[in-house]
């Protein structure tokens, strides 16, 4: 499963991905967690990450795409992944379409988790995290049973993230209509985006996320299992919600005459490919309809 979960700072996004990741068995990647790794460790990037997150402000695309480049490389990401904060505007997605087309493995489906912006504003004023284990609270909506003790590690190590202040968290909202709303047309017109209400409580948006999962996009994951997305042969794909069958890239190879080997290949933000120096157009593979 290839997800990418959209919605604004605040929507439950980080909440949803990780309750997503554990239930399916798939990692979460977020793009703010990793620039909080990043900032703590405080070289020259973290520098950067950190000043343009304590404005409300996003990192620079360069930093934020080397990050998840790197992330989707990792054998943990095989079976799937769950994108949480990135793509946050019209470059990233198209820099991520790039990529994953490049690795063979494009996203399935964009959630996109819809909240009112008076719920937002408390849900990123009131958010407490367990600096132990990552637990999200909120202290409007569902405070921990004993305040200040983490339920799920019992440890007292509940914060405040530095970015959740009301005026950082102002500038976030106002940066997330400007940068990041543009994407649900971008996913619109692919034909990839699905609307999920994210009011009410985490269990209720956990439950209405995964029917739809389970009834609309895991079918269709599991006929990629089934036949050999990832493998040899067959890969099947989704497409505008049809399903169609392409050959992969290995069996590609099979079949072709042998040619030279290709040095390391990046994928640039237009989506073209960088081969050995040289700027190509990436090549559309060949798609044939599978019949019924
Ligand atoms: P989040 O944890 O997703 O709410 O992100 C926290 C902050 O990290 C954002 O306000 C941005 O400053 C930065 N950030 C996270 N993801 C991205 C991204 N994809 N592009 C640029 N900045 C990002």
């Amino acid at each position: 499963m290839r997800i990418l979960l959209l919605g604004a700072p605040g929507s439950g996004k980080g909440t949803q991905a990780k309750l997503l990741g554990e239930r399916y068995g798939i990692p979460q990647i977020s793009t703010g967690d990793l620039l909080r790794e990043a900032a703590a460790g405080g070289g020259k990037l973290g520098r950067r990450a950190k000043a343009a997150m304590a404005a409300g402000e996003l990192v620079s695309d360069e930093v934020v795409l080397g990050m998840v480049e790197q992330r989707l490389k990792k054998p943990d990401t095989k079976r799937g992944f769950i994108l949480d904060g990135f793509p946050r505007n019209i470059p990233q997605a198209q820099a991520l379409d790039g990529l994953l087309n490049w690795l063979g493995r494009p996203l399935q489906v964009t959630l996109y988790i819809n909240v009112n912006q008076d719920t937002l504003v408390k849900r990123l004023t009131g958010r407490i995290t367990c600096g132990g284990c990552g637990a999200i609270y909120n202290e409007f909506f569902s405070p921990p049973r004993k305040s200040g003790v983490c339920d799920a590690c019992g440890r007292r190590k509940l914060k405040k993230r530095g970015d959740d202040n009301a005026a950082t968290a102002h500038n976030r909202l106002v940066v997330y209509e400007r940068d990041t709303e543009p994407l649900v047309d971008y996913y619109k017109a692919q034909q990839k985006l699905r609307t999920v209400s994210g009011d009410g409580g985490v269990k209720d948006i956990c439950a209405r996320i995964g029917n739809l999962i389970d009834a609309d996009i895991r079918p269709l994951s599991t006929a990629v299992e089934l036949g050999g997305g990832g493998g040899d042969g067959v890969q099947t794909i989704i497409s505008g919600g049809q399903v169609v069958a392409a050959e992969s890239p290995s069996a590609a190879k099979k079949s072709a005459p042998a040619k030279k080997k290709k040095k390391t290949a990046a994928v640039s933000r237009a989506g073209t490919t960088k081969v050995a120096g040289k700027k190509t157009a990436r090549k559309k593979p060949t798609t044939t309809r599978r019949k019924k």
